[in-house]
């Protein structure tokens, strides 16, 4: 089995996630909900931990948003990071309220007495701050020395927002540089990675919606978990936030880098599928969505290459002329109606799952 090494980094706790270190990569979204209002707030949250996410960032724009996160903390275990620009005050009360990490941009909080008074309430709440870099906001003397947002200027940025909170001897942090280019970003990182070693919460920023933004963010996201940076992943997309928690299960599960969930593998189809795949496929797929065990699922097409995915996952159905064969552990099991196989699947998996839990 192909594995990356990952880089060695300090392990920071947020809640009872921890990042870096030898902790698995953990998966991150952002509620996209207005966070004053908190009934929709908290059952985007829900619906993400359901989904997988494990850490959830939620903006902070003003104090009344501020007060409705010390609601939705209430309602909620997993761990909540406030996102907090401009206004020093917010990230102090955030912390107060119950905040497991706080994420700002140092450059866009003011003087350095206020990103003290940051620090302090985080100090004393014992929670982490994530030193947030982002390309299109880095500080005007920066932008002047390097005439544009590069990578270099990225990197000069973080070191020295992580200079001045280190002399406030605070350690206990997490880093990112976000770029909408790929390229720039995967450089900031590799450049970084040589400098600290810090936990690096990696992302592709603004990365778009649909195929593009999954593309965009996977291209980079691939290179820099390939490469072993990256301890904390945020796949951005424009859209409902389950997609970036979907795209962040399959890219790591790809890369071997987590067994979590359902992998579906099923063929384009072709001439010779005896099939509607995708309509079988449409009837799983929500039900595959909730499984968090690690299972392999194949749904192939026709006898060219679906008894050979079949049997090499965990269930597998390859169809044929007037029928189907179920595939369990690499064995056939039995011949089904196409019709049936979608259930068959579910029934299958969800048989499988149970005997391997008694195990
Ligand atoms: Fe075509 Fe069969 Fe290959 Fe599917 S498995 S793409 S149906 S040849």
């Amino acid at each position: 089995m192909y594995k990356t090494q990952k880089r060695k980094t300090k392990k920071i706790k947020v809640r009872n996630v921890a990042i870096g270190g030898d902790s698995p990569i953990s998966i991150q979204s952002m509620t996209k909900t207005d966070t004053r209002n908190i009934s929709a707030t908290a059952q985007q949250i829900e619906k993400l931990a359901e989904g997988g996410c494990e850490i959830i960032r939620i903006a902070i724009p003003d104090m009344q948003s501020c007060e409705a996160f010390k609601e939705i903390r209430n309602q909620s275990d997993i761990p909540l990071v406030a996102d907090i620009h401009f206004d020093y005050r917010l990230a102090i009360k955030a912390a107060e309220f119950g905040a497991d990490k706080i994420r700002i941009n140092p450059g866009n909080i003011g003087s350095h007495q206020r990103i003290k008074k940051i620090v302090d309430a985080c100090r004393m709440a014992q929670i982490p701050i994530r030193i947030g870099v982002n390309a299109g906001s880095l500080e005007k003397d920066i932008l002047k020395k390097y005439h544009h947002p590069c990578a270099e200027a990225m990197v000069e940025s973080a070191l020295k927002h992580i200079a001045m909170i280190e002399e406030m001897e605070f350690e206990e942090l997490i880093i990112s540089l976000k770029s909408s280019n790929v390229l720039t970003t995967i450089k900031a990182y590799r450049l970084l990675a040589e400098k600290v070693d810090y936990p690096f919460h990696i992302g592709i920023s603004e990365a778009g919606a649909g195929t593009t933004g999954v593309i965009k963010s996977v291209a980079g996201l691939a290179i820099l978990l390939w490469e072993g940076i990256g301890d904390t992943v945020r796949v951005s997309l424009t859209g409902d936030p389950i997609q970036e928690v979907k795209v962040a299960i399959s890219l790591l599960r790809s890369l071997n880098l987590r067994e979590q969930g359902a992998e579906l593998i099923s063929c384009p189809t072709c001439a010779r599928c005896h099939v509607d795949l995708l309509k079988i496929i449409e009837d799983v797929e929500e039900e595959i969505s909730k499984i968090k065990y690690p299972i392999k699922i194949a749904i192939m097409g026709c006898e060219v290459n679906g008894p050979g995915e079949a049997r090499e996952a965990d269930i597998g159905y390859a169809a044929g002329k007037g029928g189907g064969l179920i595939f369990r552990k690499g064995e056939v099991i039995k011949k089904i109606a196409h019709q049936n196989a979608a259930d068959e699947l579910m029934h299958q998996t969800k048989e499988l799952i149970k005997s391997l839990n008694k195990k």
